[in-house]
């Protein structure tokens, strides 16, 4: 039997440890391709309760280790920011930070360095109550979520040879249990034309006048995208534009768009690119229509190029990944936990997406905060999800003893 209250008392025994550790994580600005002083700064909150070994890969991702069983169970949490955004709209320094006795404000507080607070005190949980047993627990702190979800897990798996049974993902779930969101991916479509002198237009054949109407069935497409009833629509929308022109003086020789498109189940990138290219608009223009790829180096100088393609992922709800967190969540809490989705897009689009690898979402903090002005998140939620983190191995191990023998 696990003592699933010890647990949560000595999880709120760390309630100050984390909420301070959380604080000084916000303090050290950590946008995507600059995580190296946030990094150490985990390592050394690792190294001092007690993980058994830490490395820090050559893309920078740290991996911490706690426990030396055959059963391999990763939770993650990517360490990287998106950007403060406009500062006039925040009312507490986004870095210093805000702190009362049920709160803490500041960039990354819920996504998602207080995933990271909460596996580092769940580590400490795990060493002082010695719930250890046949699993080894990775604890990820991944790198360049932000500027492209999943790259540092595609790094993990095929370089530094990592393969977990499952993956949790601790990007915001306000203690909810989520197993699937959309995937996306990232599209160019450009039209050609010549240029010629912008007073006698009929010599040219202007690029921008052929891309127009391919904005215009773009739009319509969107509403007919696919849905699925876990997942949603899929969904597309026109997110930026460029052109090509000799001069303010003449006729566009080039114009492109970019696509922000989300996939749901069932969509694959092959799929939605072959559903742009047979648009009449863009047969008519000869337009081309491509994925972007992603290319930007690591902190550490790295680059590991790939398309930028994040696909779908769901788990069933039966599978003993989510049998654990909800049979862990029953545990500690007493209640049935609200299994759903997320909205936006995690690190789980290459593990499970690409990689089959199971992945099971819950962490502390809320989705709507994620990005948002005087970003927060709840030290109540600290606590409890480093109780959950800390339970989750061991519940998984009796999980899989109880299903070979049933
Ligand atoms: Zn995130």
């Amino acid at each position: 039997m696990i003592d699933f209250k010890a647990i949560l008392e000595k999880a709120e025994s760390y309630r100050v440890e984390m909420s301070a550790f959380l604080r000084d994580m916000i303090r050290l600005p950590s946008e995507s391709c600059n995580e190296k002083e946030v990094v150490l700064r985990i390592k050394e909150e690792m190294e001092k309760v007690g993980f058994d070994k830490i490395e820090i890969d050559p893309m920078g991702n740290i991996l911490g280790y706690i426990g030396h069983g055959k059963h391999l169970i990763a939770m993650d949490a990517h360490i990287d920011t998106v950007g403060v955004g406009e500062r006039d709209l925040w009312n507490y320094d986004p870095f210093e930070g805000y702190e009362d006795d049920e709160i803490i404000i500041g960039r990354g507080t819920s996504d998602q360095e207080g995933g990271m607070a909460s596996m580092v005190y769940a580590g400490k949980i795990i060493k002082d109550l010695g719930l250890e047993d046949d699993y080894t627990l990775l604890v990820t702190g991944t790198v360049q979520e932000e500027d492209c979800d999943g790259l540092c897990w595609q790094y993990i798996i095929e370089k530094d040879k990592i393969r977990p049974e499952f993956v949790v993902i601790t990007e915001p779930t306000s203690l909810n249990i989520y197993r699937g969101h959309r995937g996306r991916m990232e599209i160019k479509i450009s039209t050609y034309g010549i240029s010629c002198h912008g007073s006698a237009p009929e010599r040219g054949d202007n690029a921008i006048y052929k891309m127009a109407p391919i904005i215009n069935e773009l739009k319509e497409l969107h509403g007919n995208l696919k849905h699925d009833t876990f997942l949603g629509k899929g969904s597309l929308t026109v997110s930026e534009v460029f052109f090509s022109s000799p001069s303010r003086c003449a006729v566009a020789d080039g114009c492109s768009i970019s696509v922000d498109r989300r996939l749901t189940a069932g969509e694959t990138y092959e799929y939605a690119l072959e559903q742009i290219r047979n648009l009449d608009s863009v047969k008519a223009a000869g337009a081309t229509v491509e994925m972007y790829d992603y290319k930007r180096p690591a902190y550490t100088g790295l680059v590991y190029p790939t398309k930028s393609y994040f696909p779908t992922w769901v788990l069933e709800e039966k599978h003993p990944a989510c049998k654990t967190l909800v049979d862990t969540y029953k545990g500690l809490f007493n209640k049935k936990p609200l299994v759903d989705k997320w909205t936006f897009s995690t690190n789980a689009v290459s593990i499970m997406g690409r990689f089959k690898i199971p992945c099971i979402g819950f962490g502390p903090g809320h989705e709507d905060q994620a990005h948002a002005p005087n970003e927060r998140t709840w030290k109540d939620e600290l606590v409890k999800a480093a109780a959950m983190y800390a339970a989750i191995p061991l519940v998984y191990i009796q999980t899989i003893i109880h299903t070979s023998q049933g």
